[in-house]
């Protein structure tokens, strides 16, 4: 059993990263399995290094390990930083390309992020050159587009890709691929096989399960996942990281125990008196045979 930690530098991370983190953490050590670190850089232009470092400085307030990733900043940028896999990311884009699963698009409207309403556009139809300067490529969603998985708290999950999100974006318009590809391809590499995320992360979970169909590529397809509810603010809103700098004003004020049993309540599984991470690894909540 491998899970993974693997959050983007184009932020501050906030109260539900760290949330996350600790499932995943908790779940792997609960039934004997190990921990990878991955930090997502595939969006040059919002990483930062304060953002870099901020990450570690959270997994070690946590007192999170791992088994395998960066052991800092700099060993991450020499060694784990995603720009030095684009030779996987373009050999799989170059697989689509010959089996004619993608498209130039060259629209400017953005994809609705939530996969609530499916793109469409004329972009297919012109049939542009793939070389196209500016265009992004979209995978095809025409045929078989029903994906199902289940899910360690939602159940059987289906998802209809052409209702959903219709075609989406797999390499960028700067070239690069999409942060759909890279992760499926990363999560692929590394023998990840559980996989825990917020709910927010569903669609790209059934967009990642069709690239990894379309490319017959075993690994992330037989994958374990447990899709969490997402934390909001006092107000109900959906904590972000534009949000600033919440995870270090978390670190200054609270104390990690009691963070943990809130934690822990607010998931139902206990009264929220505070915890250790001792205490809450192996709980039934994680144990594989148990839930
Ligand atoms: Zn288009």
């Amino acid at each position: 059993m491998i899970t993974r930690l693997a959050p983007t530098p184009s932020g501050f991370l906030h109260a539900g990263n760290i949330y996350n983190f600790l499932l995943n953490w908790l779940w792997a050590r609960s039934n004997g399995g190990k921990v990878l670190l991955r930090i997502d850089d595939g969006d040059a232009e919002r990483k930062r290094p304060e953002y870099v470092e901020d990450i570690f400085r959270v997994l070690g307030w946590l007192g999170l390990d791992w088994e395998t990733g960066p052991t800092g900043p700099d060993d991450f940028e020499q060694h784990w930083s995603q720009a030095r896999r684009k030779d996987v990311y373009v050999s799989m884009l170059n697989e689509l390309v010959r089996k004619e699963r993608v498209f130039a698009c060259t629209c400017t409207r953005k994809q609705p992020v939530n996969g609530t309403l499916p793109h469409t556009c004329a972009c297919r139809q012109m049939q542009m050159p793939l070389s196209k300067p500016g265009a992004a490529w979209r995978i095809l969603t025409d045929n078989n587009t029903l994906v199902t998985f289940l899910d360690k708290a939602l159940g059987t999950v289906a998802v209809d890709l052409q209702q959903t999100t219709g075609p989406f974006v797999v390499r960028k318009k700067d070239g690069h691929a999409a942060y759909q590809l890279c992760s499926l391809a990363d999560d692929g590499h590394s023998g990840v096989t559980h996989i825990c995320r917020g709910e927010d992360l569903l669609p790209s979970t059934a967009m990642q399960l069709y690239i990894d169909r379309r490319l017959d590529a075993p690994g992330f397809i037989n994958c374990n996942f447990w899709h969490h509810p997402l934390l909001s603010n006092a107000q109900g809103a959906k904590l972000s990281k534009s949000a600033g700098a919440l995870s270090s004003s978390i670190m200054g004020i609270v104390n990690k125990n009691e963070l943990l049993g809130s934690f822990a309540q607010w998931m139902g599984w206990n009264n929220g008196a505070p915890m250790s991470l001792n205490e809450m690894t192996g709980m039934d909540c994680f144990v594989v045979d148990k839930c």
